[in-house]
């Protein structure tokens, strides 16, 4: 089959031909209908040797839907034909952490050698992929598989982020979005959908400010100094309730500082490297700083069942696999609107 590897530390990604593979006992596997392309992708492949832990060569595609089309020996519950979405942050399924969902915090994956598909495992930009476990599999039902791939995760991320604030964000507040490329686009819509709060979005990038607007942004600033005045005219001199970053580079996280409140919550996404001083003089009072990674199995399912209602959607611009390289190429130029997703 066909499938879009990262080969060789520092090169991009390719296009090859590998095995099928064939689905263990317990597994399941998809005939891929869609993947999406992720930021965080670009991360790891701009690492260096030595920082480098996914393993070579890597089959891309951390964001998968498919539909079933081979059951491993005694698996139960699912059928072949069924279309699913992939949920990415697998655990070990037994600990107290994965009985509640969050297999993304599962403290016993890194010892078990548990990684992600196309985080380490073999991903979903192929023709075909495995799924280790039946219940990392959630139904598709009548949302079409390309336009919702993206939810496992620039929509399940924000959801996760945004529901941890809810209580911040009553009637009155400020929310903040900085970055409103695939993460921060889906995230202003999670923000309209579940809080009556005001949204303003900052880009360095005048299209994605567009869009910020487009999707529902009240406001939509460059990302810069003045950015906190804005904020701050908005909030009677205050500051923000909750700002989400989606870069977390050190100039959107100095800016989170500089215009987060009193009690505010400053949520760091973006896997930018930037760093703050946490002191009793260094942030407003109260103050959080969270940096939370993915989500839970059941917050897959209520993402979805957003979509489902029609309050949230992906924007996407589609590649197939042969293409694939130039979705990458599109990513890392900042000229994609929303995200783009690969249909093998
Ligand atoms: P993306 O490239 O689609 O979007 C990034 C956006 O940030 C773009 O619109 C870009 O113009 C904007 N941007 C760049 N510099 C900026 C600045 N200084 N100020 C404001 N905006 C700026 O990326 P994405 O796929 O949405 O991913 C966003 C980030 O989230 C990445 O760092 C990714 O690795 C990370 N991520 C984290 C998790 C998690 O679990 N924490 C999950 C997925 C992705
Ligand atoms: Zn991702």
């Amino acid at each position: 089959m066909k499938a879009l590897q990262y080969r060789t530390i520092g090169a991009a990604p390719e296009v090859v031909e590998i095995e099928t593979p064939e689905p263990g006992p317990g597994q399941v596997r998809l005939k891929v209908s869609a993947a999406g392309v992720c930021h965080s992708d670009e991360f790891l492949m701009s690492l260096p040797e030595d920082q480098y832990t996914y393993g070579l060569p890597l089959t891309l595609g951390h964001e998968g839907a498919g539909v079933i089309d081979m059951i491993g020996e005694g698996v139960v519950g699912v059928e072949i034909g069924d279309a699913v979405a992939v949920y990415g942050p697998w655990g070990c399924g037994n600990c107290y952490t994965c009985a509640q969902g969050k297999e993304n915090y599962c403290p016993h994956a890194a010892e078990l050698g548990i990684t992600p598909p196309g985080l380490g495992s073999p991903g979903a930009m192929a023709e075909y992929m495995i799924v280790d476990n039946p219940r990392h599999l959630v139904p598709l039902g009548d949302l079409d598989p390309v336009t919702n791939v993206s939810l496992t995760d620039a929509g399940l991320t924000p959801y996760h982020a945004i529901k941890l604030a809810l209580p911040k964000l009553v009637p009155g507040s400020v929310a903040v979005v900085i970055g409103t490329g695939g993460l921060g686009h889906v995230g202003i819509q999670i923000l309209r959908a579940m809080t009556s709060a005001t949204v303003v979005a900052l880009d360095v990038n005048e299209d994605k400010l567009q869009l910020a607007e487009d999707v529902g942004a009240h406001h939509a600033f460059l990302s810069d100094e003045a950015a906190v005045d804005e904020v701050k005219k908005l909030t009677q001199g205050l500051g923000a309730h909750a700002v989400f970053d989606f870069v977390g580079i050190q100039p959107t996280m100095t800016l989170g500082q500089a215009m987060v409140r009193v009690q505010g919550d400053q949520v760091l996404v973006g896997v930018g490297s930037g760093s703050l001083p946490v002191g009793m003089l260094d942030r407003p009072y109260e103050a959080s700083l969270r940096s939370p990674y993915w989500g839970s199995r059941s917050e897959l399912f209520e993402i979805l069942d957003l979509a489902r209602s029609g309050a949230v959607h992906v924007e996407t611009e589609v590649f197939t696999l042969d293409d694939a390289p130039s979705a990458y190429e599109k990513l890392h130029a900042g000229n994609l609107r929303g995200r783009a997703v690969i249909v093998p």
